[in-house]
């Protein structure tokens, strides 16, 4: 198509579009190469179960649910057809002192699937993860206040998180692109250091044995600026958009007992580890440790229609209760989107998380892991592979960095999988997979032989 100015046609949807560079310029497209991008498109028309289809009519094997969110696969038809009739019946409806059945039903699914026994009570909704990184920033900062403690407004991330783009979550987040051109970010933001220590743990096999200890550095941080000024502590359970960094054993144990010592929130960013992708409903359930609030997007809709969530442990939306009742009653957060709770994303959420739990998708995630950690450890030995790492459905590839040019090997094994059909991310040099839950074993197969023969012929 490149190049050509001849009209690109979808059956499917009867639409024309001119796919030469120039008439793909208006779309500032996010988070990407613009100009190589236009040079030699890559245009995705329709998708359905594990499979994307190329505007060449090329079918593209999905290895990463889309941008890891369509967990029970692509174009589902109770979800689609969930979306359909919502907006029929209610296109719309605002959630500020108002609110729809679906909107109070889906928060109390996702009460009721939340980790431990009524350990959640509330559901905050957004539109996006960062967006529900923000909310929950802000909602741990006005729980102290409610609280009296409203000296504790500082934030700890961690180098290497990934918690979206809002300020809020750059501020948070520790990826030194994502951050450096944006000014000064929010302030009183500190970091912990990240769990990468591929000395001692590459190649290991799901969680790392070393780096416990690294969470100790919380105790310093506390340290240097009094425990009692740091509001929450926020982490990826496993740090997913900057590599797929496993939390080594013991580590966020030992995060969670350094917040308890200290009055500290520790808020779980679960917007790739939620709904399945590890095998469990959530990541904080896996690892058996309970954060006091966990963010939510992407496979919360099956990424049909963009949706994020705050769940809240017991005692945090109270403490806002009790603060507004004893000024005679108002409102308890002064903080929602016009979206929040939208109805199509409600329909689609109720029918992703039903159709989640009737075709057992959590389990059957589970079943394939070991599998899975077989087909990813098979590229050891692979040329340029440096390390490899896994757990649940996920894995990342790391591959040494080409002398001089960080991130081209990267970018030319995606770009070399995506011409054979297979669709992977990549950051840098490391390539990520983390395929729609329904994956079969024939599916894993076919992804990592694409892949080890990308691998392979790129220099
Ligand atoms: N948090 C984590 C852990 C993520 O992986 C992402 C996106 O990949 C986000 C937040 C931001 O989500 P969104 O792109 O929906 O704003």
């Amino acid at each position: 198509m490149e190049g050509t100015g001849a009209p690109t046609a979808d059956p499917q949807f009867d639409v024309q579009f001119d796919a030469t560079p120039n008439n793909l310029e208006p779309f500032w497209m996010p988070f990407t190469w613009n100009r190589e991008y236009k040079k030699r498109p890559k245009v995705i028309v329709s998708a359905e179960g594990m499979n994307y289809t190329a505007n060449d009519g090329r079918t593209i094997l999905d290895g990463t649910a889309g941008l890891w969110c369509a967990n029970a696969g692509h174009a589902r038809k109770p979800i689609v057809e969930a979306v359909q009739q919502q907006v029929a019946k209610l296109d719309y409806a605002p959630t500020f002192q108002l609110g729809h059945p679906l909107a109070f039903q889906l928060a109390s699914r996702l009460i009721g699937m939340a980790p431990g026994e009524e350990e959640f009570d509330h559901a905050f909704f957004a539109n996006s993860g960062s967006e529900a990184v923000d909310s929950a920033l802000k909602i741990a900062l006005a729980y102290h206040r409610a609280r009296g403690e409203g000296q504790r407004t500082r934030l700890i991330g961690r180098e290497r998180g990934y918690h979206g783009v809002g300020f809020g979550g750059i501020s948070v987040g520790g990826i030194v692109n994502n951050r450096r051109k944006f000014g000064q970010l929010l302030a009183g933001v500190d970091h912990l250091p990240h769990t990468h220590l591929p000395e001692q743990n590459a190649f290991a096999r799901g969680q790392p044995e070393h780096g416990a200890h690294l969470a100790d550095e919380l105790e310093r941080i506390c340290a240097l600026h009094g425990p009692e000024t740091i509001a929450a502590v926020i982490v990826e359970p496993v740090a997913g958009s900057t590599g797929v960094l496993v939390p080594p054993k013991g580590y966020l144990q030992r995060l969670r007992e350094i917040c308890d010592k200290h009055g500290i929130l520790l808020i779980f960013d679960e917007v790739i580890t939620g709904f399945g992708r590890l095998g469990s409903s959530f990541a904080a359930e896996h690892f058996g440790v309970m954060p006091d609030l966990i963010t939510l997007a992407k496979g919360i809709t099956n990424g049909t229609v963009p949706m994020g969530a705050v769940l809240a442990r017991k005692g945090i939306y109270d403490a806002f209760i009790e603060e507004a009742d004893a000024v005679g009653g108002t409102i308890e957060l002064f903080h929602g989107y016009t979206y929040s709770a939208h109805p199509l994303a409600c329909a689609a959420g109720l029918a992703t998380l039903e159709l989640y739990k009737q075709d057992g998708l959590f389990e059957h995630a589970a079943a394939l892991a070991p599998q899975w950690e077989e087909a990813v450890h098979a590229l050891k030995g692979v040329k340029n592979v440096v390390d490899l790492r896994n757990i649940g459905l996920v894995a990342g590839i790391e591959l040494a960095p080409r002398e001089g040019a960080p991130g081209q090997r990267g970018y030319e094994v995606f770009t070399r999988a995506w011409d054979k059909g297979l669709l992977t991310r990549v950051t840098g040099d490391i390539l990520a997979l983390s395929p729609p839950l329904i994956a079969e074993p024939r599916h894993i197969d076919q992804m990592f032989q694409l892949l080890k023969e990308s691998i392979e012929e790129v220099d």
